[in-house]
């Protein structure tokens, strides 16, 4: 059967270019890039090499980018690093209701150890209100960490608008890009963010590395006890084969940025025009145009989305629901709640992410099986 993958805010195939550049990496050009010999040397300089080509697609500086092992160790790194740094300042950080799991649970650990945390509200189209923002600040405010856009709605926040605030305030902003890098040019110095989290295969390079991107003279303590990787920041020995991977998969996603943005906006408006058109009773969540090119989340009435993620898996379509499952119980999504979602609408929530191999006869395909799953599912 031909699988049709549609999930690509959860993970992207590695792109072969990337995968060709890593491979040698790992059986032959294996060397700690901490020894002293030429194959240790020539790793730590491949590391350094990947580490400016990354600062130059972010327009920062080389010794501003550490690498890690993904989105959410980049998250607590930020999070924890710079609250723990910076508790003689303040204790108070302010944050957002639909951040990714590795924000918000980072925010809940520090609110453990004494620190208090705001969690802003979010409109209906999943933006934050800058006038809110303005007012929950105090005199102990050290971090605000907001998203650049949201993994499961796709909606983009007003990035510069929110480091502009907090600069005016003197509180660092952390910004978790790993949604949209690639689908957003990111440009640190014009948007003057302090700190933020990539990762790799979120954008076509491989899983289990990340990137950190924290601003020159942010203090910040690391969350590894380990050697004196990473200037002391991130101790731990250098995924060089992911670095390398990582840096190829940045270089390739800024080369071809308005292609592919193109191409996935494309796909996704068809299939957005296709639903309202052929399905009754959905619901678009997020905003139309403040959104990601690639993402869609529509709710379909009466549906249970575990059953339909079920009956399109059997047709070979993967996507997915923004619902978790656990322990039998179907939980509704932390993100449509705060968006204003009826509950009974939010079980019936299907996340499409369009990608690089997507073709418009998969998107027929999709709506094809949609259209009559959800005629199944509500007679
Ligand atoms: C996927 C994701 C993460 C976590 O990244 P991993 O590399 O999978 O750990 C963090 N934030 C957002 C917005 C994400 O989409």
């Amino acid at each position: 059967m031909k699988i049709r993958y549609f999930d690509h805010a959860a993970t992207t195939p590695v792109n072969r270019d990337v995968l060709k550049e890593m491979l040698p990496y790992f059986c032959e050009e294996f060397g700690n890039a901490s020894a002293l010999y030429g194959m240790g040397k020539k790793n730590k300089e491949i590391i350094n090499l990947s580490r400016m080509k990354i600062a130059q697609i972010l327009n920062c500086k080389a010794n501003e980018i550490y690498f890690t092992s993904g989105g959410t160790e980049s998250d607590n790194l930020i999070i924890k690093g710079i609250a723990l740094a910076n508790k003689r300042r303040g204790n108070h950080i302010i944050t957002s209701k639909i951040e990714h799991p590795a924000v918000i649970n980072s925010c809940r650990f520090l609110e453990s150890i004494g620190f208090t945390v705001t969690y802003l509200d979010v409109d209906e189209r999943g933006i934050i209100d800058l006038n809110q923002l303005e007012r929950h600040i105090n005199r102990n405010t050290i971090l605000i960490s907001i998203m650049f856009a949201n993994n499961e709605i796709g909606t983009i926040q007003p990035i510069r608008e929110i480091a502009e605030i907090a600069g005016r305030y003197n509180i660092y902003f952390h910004t978790d890009a790993v949604q949209a890098f690639g689908n957003v040019k990111i440009d640190i110095e014009k948007l003057n963010i302090d700190a933020l989290s990539l990762s790799g295969h979120k954008f076509y390079g491989p899983k289990g590395v990340g990137i950190v991107y924290i601003k020159e003279n942010v203090p910040f303590i690391r969350m590894e006890d380990g050697g004196h990787q990473e200037k002391e920041k991130r101790a731990g020995t250098e995924n060089v084969p992911g670095i390398v991977g990582i840096a190829r998969a940045a270089e390739i996603a800024e080369n071809n940025f308005n292609e592919y943005n193109k191409k996935i906006k494309y796909l996704r408006d068809y299939y957005f025009w296709q639903v309202e058109n052929r399905i009754s009773d959905i619901k678009i969540n997020g905003d139309r145009k403040l959104r990601l090119s690639g993402n869609a989340n529509i709710c379909f009435a009466g549906i249970d989305g575990a059953k339909l993620l079920a009956r399109l898996d059997e047709r070979g379509i993967c996507a997915s629901s923004g619902s978790a499952c656990s322990a039998g119980l179907i939980a509704s999504s932390y993100v449509l709640l705060a968006i204003g979602v009826p509950k009974n609408l939010t079980y019936g929530s299907l996340r499409v992410t369009f990608g690089s191999e997507n073709e418009i006869e998969d998107v027929e395909f999709l709506v094809d099986n949609l259209q009559e799953i959800i005629e199944q599912l509500r007679n």
